[in-house]
């Protein structure tokens, strides 16, 4: 375990806004079940104070950080060293000083694949086309995701095409954009569904597509999490689906951050699950 230079391990989240954050909660739930002296704080750090801010972290005592809206390219930047799934989405959520160096990685894709191996076991077990809704920032690691568990179609429907386009041009094959005109047909021959989009989460329309199509062994995947059961979700599981709503991402992207400041693997537990889903539902 890496220790600051006061000895007790100090992480953090660091964000423009942060305050929403349900970081802290998750890593406090961790240090304290595993028994570890470590603390995990809020920091609250203007684009403008962000680059001084990174490059002092150890200097204000932290071995590590996580980092949110609205500085994951600019994490990227300024890493010395990048893991390869942060290379691959140009974006950076976790930080951690290794031998003096600035190091960075994006657990987002380990925290989808997580979720889906937790909630929906064996959904890889045959190789398969996936359907992808949305081509924003998670949709890109998303499809880094899926490539890695070895999809051999990547189907990406967007609003706006160019946006498709531009992610399904940057990964290349198997990756396609398809116009929605046509999910009805490529809904009928996947293995997973997957909404990145906002849509469905509160304050934002629904998604409000026909799952009809689905064949019965379809995995539906909503990585919204505010409600905790949206209406995707909902009507995946009304349809005998196997549903996985996204609060197991936001868990699971946690846990190697978690493991490289404070030296222990954390466990998504039911009971840390049950935690979160209390102070979203607070918030629904
Ligand atoms: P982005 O803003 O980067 O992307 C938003 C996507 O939603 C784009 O594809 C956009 O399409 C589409 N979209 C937005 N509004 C509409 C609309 N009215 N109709 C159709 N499409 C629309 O957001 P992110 O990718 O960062 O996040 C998306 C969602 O995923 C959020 O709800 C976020 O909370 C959730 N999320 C959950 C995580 C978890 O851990 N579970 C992690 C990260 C995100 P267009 O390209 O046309 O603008």
């Amino acid at each position: 375990m890496m220790s600051s230079p006061q000895g007790k391990p100090r992480a953090c989240v660091i964000g423009w806004p942060v305050a929403h954050s349900r970081s802290p909660l998750i890593h406090r739930f961790w240090l304290e079940s595993l028994n570890i002296a470590g603390s995990y704080e809020l920091a609250a750090v203007t684009p403008a104070d962000f680059p001084d801010f990174v490059g002092h972290l150890q200097g204000h005592g932290f071995v590590g950080a996580n980092v949110t809206l609205p500085h994951k390219q600019t994490a990227f930047a300024l890493c010395d060293v990048k893991l390869p799934a942060a290379e691959r989405l140009k974006a950076v959520n976790t930080l951690w000083i290794e031998a003096g160096k600035l190091c960075g990685d994006n657990t987002d894709c380990a925290g989808f694949l997580g979720a889906l191996d937790q909630d929906a076991p064996a959904w890889d077990s045959a190789p398969g086309t996936a359907v992808v809704l949305g081509a924003g920032g998670s949709a890109r690691a998303i499809v880094y995701a899926l490539l890695l568990r070895k999809m051999t179609r990547i189907l990406l429907f967007n609003r706006s095409r160019d946006h498709a386009a531009k992610l399904a041009s940057d990964f290349g094959a198997p990756v396609e954009v398809v116009d929605f005109g046509d999910l009805r047909d490529a809904m009928a021959g996947a293995r997973l569904l997957v909404n990145t989009t906002s849509l469905g989460m509160r304050g934002q329309p629904p998604l409000t597509i026909d799952l009809t199509p689905l064949p019965p062994h379809a995995v539906v995947s909503d990585i919204v999490y505010v409600p905790l059961e949206t209406p995707l979700v909902k009507a995946a599981k009304t349809r005998g689906l196997r549903a996985v709503p996204g609060i197991g991402m936001l868990l699971h992207q946690a846990a190697p951050g978690f493991e490289r400041w404070f030296g222990k693997r954390p466990h998504v537990t039911a009971e840390l699950r049950g935690l979160v889903e209390a102070d979203i539902a607070a918030d629904e």
